[in-house]
């Protein structure tokens, strides 16, 4: 089965091959070089000097994070569909209060509706922000969203989750006080660890909440890493050793902003085939992901039954989600894939609408 999926997505063979080795404790001299040789190459890569933690959970954890460490009261939320969303039900189960900017589906949020929404509720403790809304395969100007959010003084967390590793993000500059991946989406890693990094200001507000839980605190984290000695709980050492091999092949192969420009060729493959065979993409013009096109199912046809054909085929692309099931498929371009295969798949994508 050749993958096109949205996570976990098909993994390099090098990364495979580092994983299936021998284990040794977290606690060990080799764990803790492999750990901080990682953590550096991640801070590299997102262009920060900001702490990097290695959760033991998958991206997710980090939402739960960002609201049990640094919001007391509430939090303003940009939902642009499923995680969006999630991000939001995070804050409220755990008895925060949570203000919704909340564009039709398929636009970006804008900097002007954060704006006005931070204006209308300076209350408000920090913005999350989806970059790269995989639901709806949407891009939002996170940069300048970030800006806005900064102008208003609150504090930014990114779930990045299936935009880091594929798209540029460049923490310290736009001021992104927590953003936080998984390692099965861009970086082509079985799942099971979450990455993040987390900025000084969001420490401080971490040292002053009360009730913050144990596993997720920021500040207990913090202590491990500065105290040399990685994490407070088990490490998820394949993952990790998988995470730290991706990262080297990327630079072997010509740094990261040749890997995201990889991405981009790949999408614009699997996009200009998609559109070649009469099909639109559902985001808005000039949002479209640069990870995972969400395509309209043509007039008649559902998106599940274009993605169980294309099963038979073999080649797995990814269901709509939420709201969108019915209407659309997705097909992702991240983590380990051949451009002959891209070429195969949009072949077997031709066949499968022409017998439908
Ligand atoms: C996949 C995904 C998640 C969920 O990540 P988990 O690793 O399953 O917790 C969250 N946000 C976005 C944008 C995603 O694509």
């Amino acid at each position: 089965m050749k993958l096109f999926t949205v996570g976990p997505v098909a993994c390099y063979p090098e990364v495979l091959e580092e994983m299936g080795r021998q284990m040794y404790s977290h606690r060990s001299k080799e764990y803790l070089q492999l750990h901080y040789e990682t953590v550096e190459l991640l801070q590299r890569f997102l262009e920060t000097e900001n702490q990097v933690f290695l959760f033991s959970s998958t991206g997710s954890g980090f939402m739960e994070a960002c609201v049990r460490n640094c919001v007391e009261r509430s939090i303003l939320c940009c939902v642009n569909g499923s995680f969006g969303k999630r991000f939001a039900t995070v804050a409220a189960s755990n008895g925060r209060e949570v203000v919704k900017v909340e564009p039709p589906l398929g636009e970006p949020t804008t900097p002007e509706m954060l704006d006005e929404a931070l204006r209308q509720h300076p209350e408000v403790e920090a913005v999350a922000i989806t970059h790269n809304e995989t639901s709806v395969g949407l891009i939002n100007p996170l940069r300048d969203l970030a800006a806005v959010a900064k102008e208003h003084g609150k504090l930014v967390f990114v779930d990045a989750v299936s935009s880091m590793g594929g798209t540029e993000i460049k923490v310290d500059e736009w001021g992104l006080d927590v953003c936080f991946s998984s390692s099965q989406k861009c970086f082509g890693v079985p799942p099971g660890l979450a990455i993040g990094s987390v900025s000084e200001e969001a420490l401080e507000r971490s040292e002053e909440m009360r009730n913050k839980g144990w596993y997720f605190d920021f500040k207990l984290w913090e202590r491990y890493h500065r105290e040399g000695r990685g994490t407070p709980m088990t490490s998820v050492i394949p993952q990790v050793a998988g995470l730290n091999r991706i990262l080297k092949l990327i630079e072997e192969w010509g740094g990261k902003r040749w890997y995201f420009d990889l991405y981009l060729r790949r999408n614009r493959r699997i996009r200009e085939g998609v559109e070649r065979l009469g099909l639109s993409l559902f985001p808005k013009r000039g949002y479209e992901s640069p990870t995972v096109s969400c395509i309209n199912a043509p007039e008649g046809v559902d998106g599940p039954t274009i993605y169980q054909r294309m099963r038979e085929r073999g080649f797995e692309l990814a269901q709509g989600y939420g709201a969108l099931k019915k209407r659309t498929f997705r097909i992702g371009n991240m983590g380990y894939m051949e451009f002959r295969d891209i070429d195969l798949m949009l072949e077997a994508l031709k066949e499968t609408l022409e017998s439908l």
